[in-house]
């Protein structure tokens, strides 16, 4: 099957795509993007995701490329024409093509706007959650605005690429005063041993996860206790429970940091009990 990627309002093959070598999310880093989770031929929180696209857009100033509406078509067709039922959906939004410059372009420059769908095996990543991840500690020394959803992703890609090189799965950044900020691509969690959930609130430091927004949801609706404050990493070695959510990664238990076993070792039952019920929780629209 020939994979099709969008790019500024064409379906292409991946063969014929491109993108200008004077574009700005090449050269400055200076793009946005989303992930949406595809499952079961239906697209998970877009009313959520689109939101913070749209967010991060006015934050850095960029031009809102298209509606709502259009949004849902580009990522429909994406999905549709890739024949992805379950997997991933990524868009990805550029100041757009101008020559070298630290200034923002002319305020009529186009955005570059990319959408790729992809496919993702449930098995295995249901194998994963099952087995549990080992994570392992970094400093963050990412950038101050970790609230905006920008492709300026080498920290992440130092870190986790160190985390695999050591046999871990993901990192965690820990801030200046010892404290974890988030995961290398998801949200940081941990269960005490009153089967509370901590997570650090929402600030610069950290991306507002969609999955982490949906989970709020459902802790309420379950009436799990939730406390938002920043823990550290002996807190969470010592933790009863620890997990990761991302839109890909869903709720992913954590049974290892640094190489100590988070309460027995294998996945907590808190955690996957959250996975199992995510859904019921999450917005589930038709392609
Ligand atoms: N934090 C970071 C740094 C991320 O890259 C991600 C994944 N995009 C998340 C958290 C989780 O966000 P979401 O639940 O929206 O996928």
């Amino acid at each position: 099957m020939t994979r099709i990627i969008y790019v500024n309002g064409r379906y292409l093959p991946y063969s014929e795509a491109a993108i200008h070598p004077e574009d700005r999310g090449n050269q400055f880093a200076d793009a946005v993007y989303e992930v949406c989770e595809v499952r079961e031929g239906r697209l998970t929180d877009e009313t959520r995701h689109m939101t913070r696209l749209e967010r991060s857009l006015g934050e850095l100033g960029i031009p809102l490329p298209m509606s709502r509406a259009a949004w849902g078509r580009v990522l429909r067709e994406t999905i549709r024409r890739n024949r992805v039922r379950h997997g991933l959906v990524y868009l990805q939004v550029s100041r757009g093509v101008a020559r070298r410059d630290f200034y923002f372009p002319s305020p009529d420059t186009l955005p570059t706007v990319i959408c790729l769908a992809r496919r993702l095996s449930a098995s295995k990543s249901e194998a994963l959650a099952a087995k549990g991840i080992a994570v392992v500690s970094t400093p963050d020394v990412r950038w101050a605005r970790c609230d905006i959803k920008t492709v300026m992703l080498l920290p992440a890609t130092m870190a986790k690429q160190r985390a695999k090189e050591s046999g871990a799965n993901d990192a965690w950044f820990v801030d200046d005063e010892g404290f974890v900020t988030e995961g290398g691509s998801a949200n940081a969690w941990i269960i005490d041993r009153e089967g509370r959930l901590i997570t650090r609130a929402l600030d610069q430091s950290i991306l507002p996860g969609i999955t982490r927004s949906v989970l709020l949801d459902l802790l309420k609706r379950e009436g799990i206790t939730l406390i938002e404050r920043p823990f550290t990493i002996p807190e969470a070695q010592a933790a009863r429970e620890a997990f990761i959510t991302s839109a890909t990664s869903l709720v992913m238990p954590v049974i290892s940091i640094d190489g100590k076993p988070v309460g027995n070792g294998a996945p907590g039952l808190i955690a996957q009990q959250l996975r199992a019920q995510f859904h019921e929780a999450a917005e589930r629209a038709p392609v």
